[in-house]
């Protein structure tokens, strides 16, 4: 027979995947000999039972848990539902990770019409105990059977209002006589006349069901979903003899931390309500009092309460979070977990405890959250600044920091007003990327639409600039430069604030301060750079991109998007006409002219870089995304080509794709058009040359071929890259090495990387690219059907922020692994979007990748994970 139930005594803080966090600490600290009120915890495993079994808990287990209880009425000498001295439990939920607040607990389980007054004379307090059964009312009524906290709260207010009192501490026990009845009656309405249960053993029972179902409610799969929880885990079920806070002046309840988890300044922090009960310290009923107060007002209590606390400290190694309760003198724990924090709280705390010889600096590693670093790098707002703002919507916190300025509607508005000085905030119906510059000078990002990939949320993270997309509620006249957000109107000029770590958006102009990348920071970072097997290159297009992410400790470039080259204004009218001309010739003319401006580009890359390497794809987008709309560029485009507006959008038109995705873009634009890989390759040599003459740096180039599927596909365009680098070396009489590889990007070259890697020296996986392909929906679309794959439970995550390691995943590792059987000198990358993502990091350096490569504002998150990653290995 499986066992589904522990006692506290039979568990220990190894077991947390079966008993979950809570249950595994209550377990561990009964063990420690701490003060904590006895009982018992239903698996985990129990859960996923209930899941399987059709939301139904099996009779095995209803029989391991009434077992357990006989257990705890003799070990408290009370017996369930009894009419003079009726032992009452609480019911609370606790996942493996924990979940705070997001499922719920149920106190004082046990009472009924008749127990309650037994439980008043029993303890001399009838106040108290009518005080407790109505509380128990309460949140069984909106756990168990969802009828609404508020329908009670009215009453509440009805009530007192009517005996002229403040507090819910000045009600008498006649009075919570009357807020019993009439809770009934709401439970009694709400449920079609079905009374309130009076047998404790069903309120048990249904009170255990309904924690299970809380492992599913709406808010527990958004936390999920966004700490990487996945949905099969389950929550286990604590049921806990209660202990009562709320006997009068000498008892009480509390939280604790044993260090600021906002700072991580070392000293106890904390709060304590006199006379309350559970929730009444978070709820804001009355103000609580900071912990320290509880030395002059029980101060054997306090004392004991601080042994145990730095006693948890000591034994977890870690910042504690605790929840306490006094009853009538007496201290009980009632929690403890590693508890969480900022990261700066992280960040110090961590190298605190290095310093206080607690731990190594392999778990000061560990101990802190990868992403989480992203707050650290990006400017915040200024607290209390923040608290006075007025949010006027909310949307998806595409990119993180805090940005305040003037709206402007056009990338050319927006760069005009930077360039006069001015904080700028761009706000665009969504962007496109000849919005690049507006962008660059803006200090934040708003759109109307797209998603957490969409072209903005992408680019404004690359750059580190705030973004907050898809915000749907606005109502935008771009033309007219004007928007309407949470009933107030704004026009260009006017101040708006936005957060890029929450999604919300402000009225006015908030203070900002600039992130500190202070000492600790670095060392941390300076000992995941110890452990950790992978390297962190970024992806860059920009010298100023470029010497960013050196300085987060980038080392090298994995990724430069030559296409963003060509979107300056100076550029993008020669691009156009290479790509309408008609003849070899043209193009080749057109190209020639782009050679200075595209090598002047990768020499001051070069530069940035001081010796670093630098892969660079060629070419990739389809064509007409270059091709230009507004009438003024035609005609000045027809005027350069001697042609007529007309002819120009003809041949605008001719470039028209049914799917650009999947269309005439990647290298299939070199094997149509050769001189453009040889203008590219012409650029690359030359300035590889160019910088090693001036500056010294040994170069090797590493040229990237995009979108190839075919062996015989980058042998013809590798050809046409060595034939041009031997002319160009010849030319200039420096010979320099030079290494040519592809992307793996497309199913079909994952399939054949066996006969690729014959042709190529590395392989850098695009696996933004990869994971469209492979599962056949494109980033830029999928925002708008994902919503209900992850409510219909059918994905947990977005595949292109979190790594498909089953689907996509087993590609990259097969072609990782048949490229390097074939090639053993393969060099093998990652250039997706998902090379910033800790779990896909940690993917990497499990199949033996060689880098990965992420926007600047993500290498540092990337190495701690590739310590982490391999520290986890160890
Ligand atoms: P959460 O996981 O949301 O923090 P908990 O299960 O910790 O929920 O319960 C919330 C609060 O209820 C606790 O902080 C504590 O104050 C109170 N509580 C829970 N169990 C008991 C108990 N056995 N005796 C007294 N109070 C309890
Ligand atoms: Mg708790
Ligand atoms: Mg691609």
């Amino acid at each position: 027979m499986a066992k589904w139930v522990y006692l506290f005594k039979e568990g220990n803080a190894d077991m947390r995947n079966l008993l979950g966090g809570k249950g595994a600490n209550l377990a561990e600290m009964t063990n420690l000999g701490l003060p904590i009120p006895q009982g018992f915890t239903v698996t985990t495993e129990a859960c996923t039972d209930y899941y399987n079994s059709g939301k139904k808990i099996t009779e095995e287990i209803q029989g391991q848990i009434f077992d357990a209880l006989a257990w705890l009425e003799a070990e408290n000498g009370r017996k369930f539902g009894d009419t003079e001295n009726p032992l009452l439990v609480s019911v609370r939920s606790g996942a493996r990770a924990s979940m705070p607040g997001m499922m719920d607990t149920i106190l004082n389980l046990g009472l009924n019409d008749v127990s309650v007054e037994g439980f008043a004379k029993k303890t001399g307090n009838p106040r108290f105990a009518y005080d407790s059964y109505r509380r128990f009312i309460q949140m069984f009524s909106d756990v168990v059977m969802e009828v609404p906290k508020s329908f009670f709260e009215k009453i509440i207010d009805e009530v007192k209002t009517a005996k002229g009192v403040h507090y819910d501490t000045e009600l008498t026990a006649d009075d919570l006589k009357e807020l019993i009845a009439r809770f009934k009656q709401v439970y009694k309405d709400a449920m079609n006349g079905e009374e309130f249960p009076q047998d404790p053993k069903v309120q048990l029972m249904d009170a255990v069901k309904a924690v299970f179902r809380s492992w599913d409610n709406p808010r527990a799969i958004v936390y999920r979903r966004m700490n990487d929880i996945p949905g099969d885990w389950g929550t286990a079920v604590n049921v806990q003899t209660m202990v009562f806070g709320n006997m009068g002046d000498t008892s009480g309840t509390g939280v604790a931390f044993t260090r600021n988890p906002s700072t991580g300044a070392r000293g106890i922090y904390g709060e304590y309500l006199i006379n309350a009960q559970g929730e009444d310290v978070v709820a804001g009923v009355r103000t609580p009092q900071p912990i320290t107060k509880l030395a002059e007002d029980l101060p054997e209590c306090y004392k004991e309460f601080m042994a145990i606390a730095n006693k948890l400290e000591d034994h977890y190694r870690d910042m504690q979070d605790m929840e306490f309760t006094i009853q009538e003198g007496k201290l009980y724990f009632l929690q403890t977990r590693n508890g969480k924090r900022t990261a700066p709280a992280a960040i110090q705390i961590a190298c605190d405890l290095v310093d206080e010889g607690k731990i190594t600096p392999e778990e000061a590693v560990c101990r802190i959250e990868a992403k989480s670093l992203d707050q650290l790098l990006h400017p915040t707002f200024d607290t209390a600044a923040l608290k006075a703002g007025e949010v006027i919507g909310s949307a998806l916190p595409a990119s993180p920091g805090a940005a305040a300025g003037k709206v402007y509607f056009t990338a050319e508005d927006a760069k005009e007003a930077h360039e006069k000085g001015e904080r700028v905030i761009l706000v665009r119906l969504e962007t496109s990327p000849e919005d690049i510059e507006g962008m660059h000078a803006a200090e934040g990002i708003l759109t109307v639409r797209g998603g957490m990939t969409s072209h903005a949320a992408v680019v404004a993270r690359g750059m580190g600039t705030c973004c907050v997309s898809g915000c749907g509620e606005i109502k935008i006249d771009e033309a007219a430069k004007k928007f309407e957000l949470g009933g107030h109107a704004f026009t260009e000029g006017d101040y708006i604030s936005l957060d890029g770590t929450t999604g919300k958006i402000y009225k006015g102009d908030i203070k900002t301060m600039e992130a500190s990348v202070g000492g600790n920071f670095g060392r941390i970072m300076r000992w995941a750079d110890q452990f950790r097997k992978l390297q962190v290159r970024t992806n860059a297009d920009t010298p100023i991109d470029t010497e960013n992410a050196v300085k987060l400790g980038a080392e090298g470039i994995g990724l430069c998007r030559t296409e963003h080259m060509f979107f300056d204004p100076d550029r993008i009218p020669k691009i156009r006409k290479m790509i309408l001309s008609d003849s070899v010739e043209v193009r080749e003319a057109a190209l020639n002219e782009l050679i200075p401006f595209q090598k002047a580009d990768f020499k001051a890359m070069y530069k940035a870089l001081r010796g670093r390497p630098m892969t660079v794809r060629y070419l990739d987008p389809p064509l007409h995304e270059f091709v230009p709309t507004d009438p003024a560029d035609i005609k000045a485009l027809a005027d350069d080509m001697g042609l007529t507006p007309e002819q120009v959008k003809a041949k605008c038109d001719d470039l028209h794709e049914f799917n650009p995705m999947m269309g005439h873009r990647g290298c299939r634009l070199a094997v149509t058009y050769p001189e453009i890989a040889k203008m590219q390759t012409r650029a690359i040599i030359e300035a590889a040359i160019e910088v090693k003459e001036e500056m010294g740096y040994d170069i090797v180039p590493e040229i990237m071929i995009p979108l190839v599927g075919e062996k015989k596909e980058l042998k013809f365009v590798k050809d046409v890259v060595i034939a041009t680098a031997e002319e160009v070396m010849k030319e200039k009489g420096e010979y320099i090495n030079y290494h040519v590889g592809t992307m793996i990007e497309i199913p079909r070259a994952a399939l054949t990387a066996d006969k690729i890697a014959e042709e190529a020296e590395f392989f850098s996986f695009g696996t933004n690219d990869l994971t469209q392909m492979t599962f056949g929906f494109s980033r830029d679309d999928a925002g708008k059907f994902l919503q209900s794959y992850y409510s219909n439970k059918i994905y947990e995550s977005d595949p292109f922020a979190k790594l498909d390691q089953e689907g996509v995943g087993q590609l990259v590792a097969m072609a990782a692994k048949k490229g390097r059987k074939t090639n053993p000198n393969l060099k093998l990358g990652i250039c997706g979007e998902h090379g910033g993502d800790p779990s896909s990091v940690e993917f990497c350096h499990k199949i033996g990748l060689n880098y990965v490569s992420c926007s600047p504002y993500r290498v540092p998150i990337a190495r701690l994970a590739a310590a982490q990653a391999a520290i986890k290995q160890k």
